[in-house]
C-alpha cells in the first residue's frame, strides 16, 4: 500500500477521527491521528460563528491549522452540512467533504458525499412538557440536542445535550434568556452527537481512501478518479440528448494533465428522460 505506516493528521475537536481511521487503515495503511484544533473557529452549526468561507477554503485552513501543530505531511480535514436536498423538495440532506493533502508528493484532494440518512428534527416550545413525541423522532438521547432561545436577550447555546433532566433545565433557563419566552430544540449536528452524520463521515471517507488508491496510469501518482460525470446519451425516439443520464466519465488524475474516458455500460436510452418526448 502507498501509504503503509505513514501518519496522516486529523484537526478534529468533535472525534470524526474514530471514523475515518479504521477505514483509511484498512484501505491506505495510513495511521490517522487526532490533533488538538479549534476547528469551531471556521464555523459552527449552532451559529455563533458564521460559515463564511466556501466549503474548499474552510478545509484548507482547517488542514493549514493541523499542519501548524507539529511536523507531518499528509492531513485530511472534514467539513459537513446539513440543508434541504437540492434536487428532492422537503427533503433534508447532510453533505460531507473530506480534502486530503500530501505535501510530499504535492496534491490535494478532495471527495463529497450526498446522504438523505440524517436524523434532523426542530421544534419551538415554551415548556419542556410540549416536546412529546419529538424527542422520539429526534432519535434523543442517541442522537444528542441542542436548545438556542428564540429572538435570544444575547445568544446563548446549550448543545451536547443527552439526559432529559439537563434538557428540561436548558429549556428553563433559555427560555428567560428569549424576548418571546421561547426556545428552538433541535438535534446536535457535531459528529460526536450525531451518529447519523458520523456515518455519512465514514461513508465520504470510504469513497476518498478508494480514490486515493487508484494510481494514475500514467503518472502513477494516487488519487486516479473521475473529476465530471458525461451525458451523451440519446434518446430512442428523436435522438436529443438525455441531460439526466450519465453515460460515462472523464477520469482524470490530481498530479499531471492525463484524461481517459470511461464509458459505461448498458445507459439507458428510454424516452422516459428524454425532455422533448416525456417534459
Ligand atoms: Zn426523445
Ligand atoms: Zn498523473
Amino acid at each position: 500500500m502507498t501509504y503503509q505506516n505513514k501518519e496522516c493528521m486529523f484537526p478534529t475537536m468533535h472525534r470524526k477521527h474514530e471514523v475515518v481511521a479504521p477505514i483509511f487503515n484498512e484501505l491506505l495503511g495510513l495511521e490517522v491521528t487526532a490533533v488538538e484544533v479549534d476547528t469551531d473557529q471556521f464555523g459552527t452549526f449552532s451559529g455563533e460563528v458564521a460559515r463564511v468561507l466556501p466549503v474548499k477554503d474552510t478545509l484548507r485552513k482547517k488542514i493549514e491549522s493541523g499542519f501548524g501543530t507539529k511536523d507531518g505531511q499528509i492531513a485530511v480535514a472534514s467539513e459537513g452540512s446539513i440543508s434541504p436536498h437540492p434536487y428532492i423538495p422537503f427533503v433534508t440532506a447532510n453533505m460531507e467533504s473530506l480534502m486530503f493533502v500530501d505535501k510530499e508528493k504535492g496534491f490535494e484532494l478532495t471527495v463529497s458525499h450526498l446522504s438523505t440518512d440524517i436524523v434532523a428534527e426542530k421544534m419551538e416550545v415554551s415548556d419542556y412538557s410540549e416536546l412529546n413525541h419529538f424527542l422520539l423522532k429526534a432519535d434523543f438521547p442517541n442522537h444528542g440536542l441542542m436548545v438556542i432561545p428564540k429572538d435570544p436577550i444575547q445568544l446563548e447555546v446549550c448543545k451536547g445535550i443527552r439526559d432529559e433532566s439537563e434538557l428540561a433545565e436548558a429549556i428553563k433557563v433559555l427560555v428567560g434568556k428569549s424576548r418571546v419566552n421561547r426556545v428552538v430544540v433541535q438535534n446536535d449536528f457535531r459528529a460526536h452527537m450525531s451518529p447519523t452524520r458520523m456515518k455519512n463521515i465514514g461513508d465520504c471517507a470510504r469513497k476518498l481512501a478508494i480514490r486515493i488508491a487508484q494510481k494514475c496510469p500514467k503518472c502513477s501518482q494516487p488519487g486516479w478518479g473521475a473529476v465530471s460525470s458525461i451525458y451523451d446519451a440519446r434518446c430512442e425516439y428523436c435522438e436529443s440528448k438525455l441531460k439526466s443520464v450519465v453515460s460515462g466519465y472523464q477520469n482524470g488524475c490530481v498530479t499531471c494533465d492525463y484524461v481517459e474516458v470511461e464509458e459505461l455500460d448498458d445507459v439507458s436510452n428510454s424516452s422516459k428522460w428524454c425532455d422533448f418526448c416525456n417534459p
